[in-house]
């Protein structure tokens, strides 16, 4: 979901300051929606009006959660992977033609430029459905670098169309935990921060389980995702709290067995390239 565009702290009215745990915390009220309270902790952009995470911890997009640690991935790991025979190329830098705008339906509203898809104007989903899967793709952040925080090289991984799998510029570039590059999104930050700088394109690996419905449409499995990104892992068989979503917990509603990969625009334009998918069977028979 696209997320709601704050007013940048200069343009915000200062209501108030307070300070916890020795931190100075600046309390800003947008000017368009006036319950929506930012907060400044430690240089980190985000909330404590949300709700908290069901592990009572955190406040979603809690600015004072901590930041992942910052690990620098090592050599191309996956870059350039070729496809494997079995697997389904849902773009090799020439056509979009496995891809539909997400909201018409039509033709994927996004720009091909040097072999790279470059996001513009819309969500965009695949044409095919998919259940459990191995999913490879690379991504390039926008350089130079514009905006901070959620603003920077904002994109997003959804699976089924549903469960977003952050992309942003995470380079020297603090923002809620939750919102990592790496992050389920507004649930589990990624355990690390593995970003190359922006410029550089970094691979995706993710694996991910679907979850699943009784016949009363009741939640009985979560999903799971293992994601790792410029091969390192940042989400180990996590499990997936439903639904992502700007300021809320995760909540799942019943939905099919498969669903469309989608791929985020979020105002940046954000590039992607060598992307490849494989439907893949579950057997956890000890
Ligand atoms: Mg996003």
């Amino acid at each position: 979901m696209k997320h709601i565009l704050t007013i940048t702290l200069l343009a915000a009215a200062l209501v108030g300051c307070s300070t916890q745990k020795g931190v100075v915390i600046k309390k800003t009220q947008s000017a368009s929606k006036a319950k929506s309270h930012e907060v400044v902790i430690n240089s980190v952009t985000g909330y404590q009006d949300t709700p908290m995470e069901p592990d009572g911890l955190w406040h979603v997009h809690d600015p004072a959660r901590p930041q992942p640690t910052i690990v620098t991935p090592g050599a191309t790991f996956s870059e350039n992977a070729k496809a494997p025979s079995d697997a389904i190329v849902l773009f090799d830098g020439t056509d979009l033609s496995q891809w539909r705008d997400q909201k018409t339906k039509g033709e994927a509203p996004w720009k091909i430029v040097d072999g790279a898809m470059v996001a513009e104007k819309d969500y965009i989903e695949t044409t095919n459905k998919f259940g459990d899967i191995q999913l490879h793709l690379e991504f390039r952040e926008p350089t130079p670098p514009t905006g901070s925080g959620q603003g920077r090289g904002n994109s997003g991984v959804f699976l089924m169309g549903h469960y977003e799998i952050q992309v942003l510029d995470c380079y020297q570039n603090p923002t809620y935990a939750d919102g990592s590059t790496g992050s389920v999104y507004a649930q589990h930050p990624p355990l690390v921060n593995p970003c190359r700088p922006p410029g550089e394109w970094e691979t995706y690996d993710i694996i991910f389980t679907v979850p699943h419905f009784d016949a009363d449409n009741k939640l009985t499995v979560p999903g799971y995702v293992t994601v790792i990104l410029n091969g390192v892992v940042v989400q180990n068989h996590q499990a997936i709290r439903g639904e992502t979503a700007h300021r809320t917990v995760g909540k799942y509603t019943f939905h099919d067995a498969t669903g469309p990969l989608a791929l985020q625009y979020h105002n940046n334009p954000v590039a992607y390239r060598n992307i490849w998918v494989r439907p893949i069977t579950v057997d956890n028979e000890p």
